[in-house]
């Protein structure tokens, strides 16, 4: 058996969206289980819309999703290149040899009269496409129209009445009638190829074996398997992978959040986290776990598991999933990953004066809280924020035993550099007054603090110092006395 070779081909028109990375992920997928190579070609034909930043925008979304290509650029190979409008020349020789077997034609209606022709079927209520006006004009009716500088566009002489099945692997036989296909455009009037021609060509050239992609494709793949006809050419494996739906079962977009990748990174996910996610979206597992690895995933990726009803985008899930990667990191991991995002926060001189013990005893106290990296800002807040008293946390500093419980811990409290002298130094308070733990806990808390909640209380004295520790307790006795 042929060895399997994907491809991924995005147009750079914008960055890598999340349905074009769930396509990239699947192909990815699918070569790595099966052993087999992908191709990465970028789709650059629509010359308005296509931008080299965006190419190197969803390049490095790739790269730093972790899919990598074995063709393509960046890598080269032996099939370049690999960017569809340095191939013209040889669509070219297929364009030829079409139009010299008649399997194609000059057509030299202008976009006017297109618009006019499709606008009295419309009314007609009669199908919509190309009335054949060019496909029969003599050789000397062409030259003609050459002559006059009128720039032609290419057609495909589409058979009629004729049914074609693409034998999907996701959605099973899928029919197609001719009959609606309506000669279509496989060259431009600017000499450009169409994406249904040139991505014919390609696949075949670069020994394509599967295409994989996008469910809003399978509508053209019939337009497709006309030109591998026409051209003699084996047929590769169709997949096409359903819909991502946002979590109201429309079609995803901004109004669900990022839908860029890179946005995605920015927001601080990991990559781990979005490949896992990415992976679950119209994939199912064997067993129950879904947290796992990509070599896991790679193991048990089939297309057969792949289903054909829509996915739906949840970001709970996402937001689950990132929490989880980032609690099976280590602080070292996690430290130089979240300075980054500490460079505009509010508090950054304050963070900036952190010895690196004091910083990553901060990271330690809210790494199970953090759900995506850029959580640290606000997180990292609550150490250096003004102390203000939220509703609840006064309502605990009012009750009768709270002074006496301030003044002993204060009295007690010699030493901050170590988290378990402090607590010792907590449960001393408790021993010698006789109180149960949260009845020391919660006060202490809501004293130095302002709120009821948080990560450990240990952290925060050690991160504050001796001095700006008991400085807040004294605020706080002052403000209970003042009441
Ligand atoms: N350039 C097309 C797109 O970005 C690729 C379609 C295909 O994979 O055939 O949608």
């Amino acid at each position: 058996m042929k060895a399997v070779k994907v491809r991924f081909a995005p147009s750079p028109t914008g960055p890598l969206h999340i349905g074009g990375a769930r396509s990239a992920l699947f192909n990815y997928l699918f070569a790595a289980h099966e052993k087999g190579t992908m191709v990465l070609r970028i789709e650059d034909t629509d010359l308005d819309r296509s931008k080299s930043v965006y190419e190197e925008e969803i390049i490095d979304s790739l790269r730093w999703l972790g899919l990598n290509w074995e063709e393509g650029p960046g890598v080269g190979g032996e099939n370049g290149p690999y960017r569809q409008t340095e191939r013209l020349d040889i669509y070219n020789q297929y364009v030829e040899k079409l139009l010299a077997e008649d399997m194609a034609y000059y057509c030299f209606c202008q976009p006017e009269e297109l618009e006019a022709e499709r606008q009295i079927s419309g009314e007609k209520g009669e199908m919509i496409g190309y009335s054949g006006k060019c496909r029969s004009l003599s050789k000397e009716e062409i030259a003609a129209k050459m002559e006059q500088g009128i720039k032609p566009t290419v057609r495909f002489r589409v058979p009629e009445h004729k049914v074609l099945i693409v034998d999907d692997l996701v959605r099973g036989s899928v029919m197609f009638e001719t009959d609606l296909l309506g000669d279509y455009i496989i060259v431009k009037s600017d000499g450009i190829p169409t994406y249904n021609f040139a991505v014919v060509i390609d696949d075949h050239l670069m020994g394509i074996t599967h295409v994989i992609r996008a469910e809003e494709h399978l509508s053209n793949t019939p337009r497709q398997l006309l030109i591998y006809d026409a051209l003699g050419f084996d047929l590769p494996k169709f997949a096409h992978i359903s819909l991502i739906l946002g979590s109201d079962k429309q079609k995803m977009s901004k109004r669900h959040g990022a839908t860029s990748v890179l946005q995605y990174r920015e927001n601080g996910y990991l990559p781990g986290a979005l490949f896992n996610f990415l992976s679950l979206l119209g994939w199912s597992p064997e067993g129950e776990t879904e947290i796992m690895s990509s070599s896991e995933i790679i193991n048990q990726f089939k297309l057969d598991k792949v289903s054909k009803s829509p996915a739906v985008f949840d970001v709970d899930k996402l937001n689950w999933l990132n929490s989880q990667y980032i609690k099976k990191l280590t602080i070292d991991e996690l430290e130089p990953m979240l300075k980054p995002f500490l460079g505009d926060s509010s508090y950054k001189e304050q963070i900036d004066k952190l010895t690196d013990h004091q910083f990553r005893l901060l990271i330690t106290a809210v790494h199970d809280r953090l759900v995506c990296l850029k959580d640290i800002s606000d997180e990292a807040a609550a150490f250096f924020s003004d102390l203000h008293y939220e509703k609840e946390a006064w309502e605990v500093l009012n009750k009768p035993d709270v002074p006496q419980v301030l003044e002993a811990f204060k009295a007690n409290l010699s030493t901050v550099d170590d988290i378990d002298a402090i607590k010792q130094t907590i449960k001393k308070v408790i021993k010698d007054n006789k109180l149960k733990p949260k009845d020391v806990f919660m006060p202490l808390r809501c004293a130095l603090s302002g709120v009821t909640h948080g990560p450990e209380l240990p952290y925060f004295i050690s991160i504050w110092g001796l001095e700006e520790t008991r400085r807040r307790i004294d605020h706080t006795l002052a403000r209970i006395r003042e009441n």
